[in-house]
């Protein structure tokens, strides 16, 4: 049991595919979502280039290139294309199964998850 904890937090689902909104990591088996943001300048609204750092979306760069202000503001996307991508920065967010819901995957999946604990689907 403590191994397959470590190995899950450990795992960077890098093997998803970047087209897709979620899929199951072939690494851990958790459902996992896309998740795009877009950094802009919050005061000319040119796009910056994004990255992740300590879990925080934040421009690579201090300053603006188009007008050298320091303020930003970070979206959220639905749809990644082609020519965002250059930009955006991907999250990858493990997607927490709702248990009230009744659908052949979610109860596989808390078959799997959520061990002893039998959900029965009434509908
Ligand atoms: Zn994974
Ligand atoms: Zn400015
Ligand atoms: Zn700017």
């Amino acid at each position: 049991m403590f191994d397959f904890f470590r190995i899950k937090k450990a795992c960077e689902h890098d093997k998803i595919p970047l087209d897709v909104e979620f899929a199951y990591c072939p690494d851990c088996g958790e459902l996992v979502e896309n998740q795009w943001y877009i950094v802009r300048c919050a005061c000319c609204g040119v796009k910056l280039r994004g990255m992740i750092k300590n879990g925080k979306i934040i421009p690579e760069k201090h300053y603006c290139h188009n007008c050298g202000c320091s303020e930003y503001v970070v979206e959220k996307i639905d749809k990644i294309n082609f020519i965002d991508i250059r930009f955006a920065v991907l999250r990858r967010e493990v997607v927490v199964s709702n248990i009230s819901d009744c659908t052949q995957s979610w109860v596989d999946n808390v078959g799997v998850y959520y061990g002893k604990k039998y959900i029965q689907c009434k509908s």
